[in-house]
């Protein structure tokens, strides 16, 4: 924890959750509007893109920008204006009374008028041999963001739901061969979306296999990947059970994880805000209909990943981050003003 961080004595402005893309925008605006944010890092300080090399796609970098030094550059920016950072957690919520308080996992608590969360999505890794080593080395999340990386390329998409047949449409665009490795011998995905994959003459499925380890290095990237397989499915868990399986081992020059998000959540667990089955944000809209990125609490602010589960980029986080402190900025002033009438009423 940053030293000169009193995080227990005085009741804050704003406090952001998460150093992603969407916190460091939001920080940016708030710090720029004198609300003086605190940010807590989180666990992952810098969010998803420290997980990447090359970002092509964020607008203004013609070259394109490395993951890390994009977050460095937001970190900076906002902390120029004066956007203090610390390593919190937060591991619970308190949101029914004002001001707002939050319990770090190391104990400390922190009281907010405004809170932003943007705590983000994680994508699930499959728990393959060498996947901490090569993610972002050819290993990826989002084929989106990389599939331009593996022009004529065969690659595999790990996954059976709908995203896994997005990601290996989009794939198909531009990679020689697209293998999809599906742990069963039948599809998650709407039979629309499972239509178009099983259509497309350069998509192939590999059945009842799994991933089991990745090899190459950061600098080749990722150069085969060694692949299990049973007829009756879920290999991996018949081959801890003692069962014969088989083993292949396939040249590729990509892999991508689509097997899902999990919003980071839990920490507003038994609060009045609102998500969905999967544990996304809901935001409001306001009297005349327009997207804000209020949640159901009053005063409390959702941006990035953690309130969209369908875009999921840089720029809609950053974009996002921006509203919510400009909406977090709106929120306290008319607070002051309610403040001040009251005062004025019965002092
Ligand atoms: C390998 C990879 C490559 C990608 N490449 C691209 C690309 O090229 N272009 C593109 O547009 N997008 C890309 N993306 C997607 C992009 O990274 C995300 O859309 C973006 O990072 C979302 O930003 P965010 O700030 O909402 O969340 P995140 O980046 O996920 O940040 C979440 C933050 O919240 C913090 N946090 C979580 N829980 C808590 C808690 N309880 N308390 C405090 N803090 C918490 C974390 O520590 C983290 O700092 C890529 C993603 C990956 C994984």
């Amino acid at each position: 924890m940053n030293e000169e961080t009193d995080t227990t004595a005085d009741v804050r402005d704003v406090v952001i959750i998460g150093s992603g893309i969407a916190g460091l925008s939001a920080a940016v605006y708030a710090a720029r509007a004198d609300l003086e944010p605190l940010v807590l890092e989180g666990p992952e300080p810098g969010g998803q893109l420290t997980l990447t090399t090359d970002v092509e796609n964020y607008l203004g970098f013609p070259e394109g920008v490395g993951g890390m030094e994009l977050i460095q550059n937001g970190k900076d920016q906002a902390e120029r204006f004066g956007a203090e950072f610390t390593h919190g957690t937060v591991e619970n919520a308190t949101l029914e009374e004002r001001p707002f308080e939050l319990e770090l996992s190391n104990g400390d608590r922190l009281r907010t008028r405004a809170l932003i969360v943007a705590s983000g999505a994680s994508a699930r890794w499959v728990g393959a041999e060498n996947e901490d080593e090569l993610m972002g080395y050819g290993l990826s999340t989002c084929a989106t963001c990389d599939g331009a990386f593996h022009r004529g390329d065969d690659v595999l998409v790990i996954g059976g739901g709908d995203s896994a047949m997005e990601e290996a449409l989009f794939l198909a665009k531009f990679a020689d061969s697209v293998t999809i490795v599906h742990r069963r011998e039948e599809l998650r995905a709407s039979e629309i979306m499972a239509d178009r994959a099983r259509d497309h003459e350069d998509i192939e499925f590999r059945w009842n296999t799994e991933l089991e380890a990745l090899h190459g290095s950061q600098e080749e990237g990722v150069t085969s990947a060694t692949l299990v397989s049973h007829p009756d499915g879920y290999p991996s868990e018949k081959a801890a059970n003692g069962a014969d399986v088989d083993r292949e081992t396939v040249e590729v020059g990509g892999v991508f994880y689509a097997i899902g998000h999990t919003p980071n959540t839990e920490f507003l667990e038994g609060t009045a805000i609102d998500r969905d089955e999967r544990g996304y944000l809901y935001t409001r809209t306001d009297d005349a209909g327009r997207a804000t990125t209020e949640t159901m609490v009053e005063g409390v602010f959702a941006a990035g990943d953690v309130a969209d589960p369908n875009y999921q980029q840089a720029i809609t986080a950053a974009g996002t981050g921006s509203m919510a402190a400009l909406d977090t900025e709106a929120y306290l002033e008319t607070l002051e003003r309610t403040e001040e009438t009251a005062y004025e009423v019965s002092p």
